[in-house]
């Protein structure tokens, strides 16, 4: 009997889903995968445990110079939905991601963004400046059309994901006053933010500093002894005392500025390091998106104020 029931159930089984390659709604195991990890902490936010979400890349990984494993294929192979940064942040990957789009689901957030919005790149390659996540207004706009994918793909979910992004834009709210008061702390015309590289020019919009990236937007550019005389010389004359290293960038061009400042009789400090394009470990505070912010701002006004 036990036998004649199992081959009941086979049978109804490939009935069911025997005759479409199609994978349907219920079969779908909420697998979705990320590039960044800012990306993948606005999913888990918002998905609260009900899909499994993991990032390509990891803590300390240049997302302008990154390439593809053979693992993050197989990862991106078995997603059912891919959300990567777009506008040509990850420059390495395109192809991929086009690939990939035949078949599933793939969301180049900051595409979804209205591009009045975004800041213009001086950079050949790519026509806006793509460290989007900066601004603290600009990724609620990214935060709210994840969420709208997610519900489309999974509409079971619906009521807790609506429920969900709500208090994490509550809680980015929260962080945009937070930066602010502290951001306060600096007098105005020692608000000079200079970087490793040019990720930080949003920020700067948003919260009101001037910012200098000794390399371009994307870290495949070139800078030589022309870019770091220069970048001396403007320290000097605006008296500037500390300047930021990243965490996914080299710091070595970054002391070749302060050893050029100090044979002018001008001396800097490294003020800290700032998670730029990648964030911090899984599981610390700057492994998260607003534990990252909080890390930037409090290490910048500590320096600068
Ligand atoms: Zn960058």
């Amino acid at each position: 009997m036990k036998r004649f029931l199992g081959v009941v159930v086979f049978s109804l089984s490939l009935l069911l889903f025997g005759c479409s390659t199609d994978t349907t709604k219920e079969d779908r195991e909420g697998v979705v995968v990320a590039t960044t990890g800012q990306i993948a902490d606005a999913i888990k936010a918002i998905s609260g445990g009900h899909l499994q979400v993991s990032a390509l890349m990891g803590p300390g990984v240049d997302p302008h110079l990154y390439k593809a494993t053979q693992s993050d294929l197989s990862k991106l192979d078995k997603a059912e939905v891919i959300f990567y940064n777009g506008l040509h942040l990850e420059g390495q990957m395109l192809d991929i991601f086009e690939q990939m789009s035949k078949s599933k689901s793939v969301l180049a957030v900051g595409e979804t963004l209205n591009k009045s919005d975004l800041l213009a790149s001086d950079d050949d390659a790519m026509l806006h400046d793509p460290h989007i996540w900066f601004d603290i207004e600009l990724w609620k706009g990214v935060v709210q059309a994840i969420g709208t994918k997610l519900q489309e793909e999974y509409p079971e979910f619906k009521d807790d994901f609506v429920a969900n992004e709500k208090e994490y834009l509550k809680q980015l709210d929260e962080l945009q006053v937070y930066a602010k008061n502290r951001v306060n702390e600096i007098p105005e015309k020692q608000r000079i933010l200079v970087t490793a590289h040019d990720a930080f020019n949003y920020f700067g919009r948003s919260q009101g500093f001037d910012v200098l990236g000794l390399q371009g937007l994307s870290t495949d550019s070139e800078y030589g002894v022309k870019d770091v005389q220069e970048m001396v010389n403007f320290l000097v004359a605006n008296k500037i005392k500390a300047i930021f290293i990243e965490s996914s960038v080299s710091d070595k061009a970054m002391k070749a500025v302060i050893e050029g400042a100090k044979e002018k009789g001008h001396d800097i400090v490294i003020g800290g390091e700032l998670f730029s394009d990648a964030m911090g470990a899984e599981g610390t505070k700057e492994g998260t998106y607003i534990g990252m912010y909080q890390h930037n701002i409090d290490t910048i006004v500590d320096a600068l104020k």
